[in-house]
């Protein structure tokens, strides 16, 4: 039997036709993609920087926008110190600028409306941003199935895209959010009281998990979620670190 090769996907050049700043860290920049197929939401594009010496940087980011924006995708850049590549987009990328992407990758971290639900989402700091393209996407296609989402940051500012959270567990049924602020307020940060309250915004226990944000985030709330009689076949998770 012969296996069949993977499939390599080909780097291709997208133009920066939008750039946005969405917290004083956070840019967003909408590139122009000529896919054959929209991504699903939740999965991410790699991409390239090349020196004139030849020298190539790949980071990965995710995609916070929903397959239904058709032709763009928009990526979240969080200003990292010292950073090598969320520097150049924050201190030299402009729009009309050519990046070299491939993708979209990373389909195990991706949610399509027949995947149906009850989901449960858990993003902290700029791992929120592919919950975002699926919250899109739901609200886009599937209005129906529950979801629930609690976002980490660490002050309101600092939250991405706060006021459409906001907005859409206010007038969106199915969909609540938890928001906890580890430097603001009570400053706390999510606990197992976070994931009861989030847990109890479903009408059920959730078929799907997903979990983004840096290791130590990640790696803390799984253990909370299974804690909490989560299943660990439902628990996806995508590590920034
Ligand atoms: C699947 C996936 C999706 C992602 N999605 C996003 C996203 O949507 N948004 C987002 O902002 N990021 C995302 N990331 C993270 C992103 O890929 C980059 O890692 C991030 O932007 C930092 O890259 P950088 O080049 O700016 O920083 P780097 O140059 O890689 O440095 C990162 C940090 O490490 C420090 N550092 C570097 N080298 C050393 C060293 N030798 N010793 C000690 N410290 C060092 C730097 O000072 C800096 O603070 C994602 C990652 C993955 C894997």
């Amino acid at each position: 039997m012969t296996e069949t090769p993977p499939v390599r996907l080909a780097w291709a050049e997208a133009r920066i036709v939008e750039r946005e700043a969405v917290t004083p860290t956070v840019a967003r920049f909408r590139f122009a993609v000529g896919w054959a197929q929209p991504h699903r939401a939740g999965q991410s594009v790699e991409l390239r920087l090349t020196a004139p010496d030849g020298y190539a940087a790949h980071r990965f980011y995710s995609i916070a926008s929903p397959p239904s924006q058709r032709g763009t995708v928009d990526l979240l850049v969080a200003l990292a110190a010292d950073g090598e590549v969320s520097r150049f987009f924050h201190e030299a990328a402009e729009v009309g600028d050519a990046i070299e992407l491939r993708g979209p990758v990373g389909l195990p971290f991706s949610w399509a409306p027949e995947d149906g639900g009850p989901v449960l989402l858990v993003g902290g700091g700029s791992g929120v941003a592919p919950l975002l393209a699926m919250l899109r996407e739901r609200a886009a296609a599937a209005p129906a199935v529950p979801m629930a989402l609690l976002c980490a940051a660490r002050t309101r500012a600092e939250a991405l895209y706060l006021d459409e959270l906001e907005a859409r567990a206010r007038d969106e049924a199915g969909f609540g959010l938890v928001l906890r602020l580890s430097r603001e307020g009570e400053a706390r940060r999510p606990d197992r009281a976070a994931v009861a309250a989030a847990l109890a915004l479903l009408p059920a226990p959730p078929a799907r998990a997903y979990l983004c944000g840096s290791s130590g985030f990640v790696e803390a709330m799984t253990a909370l979620l299974l804690d909490a009689g989560v299943a660990p076949r439902a628990v996806r998770t995508e590590r920034f670190g």
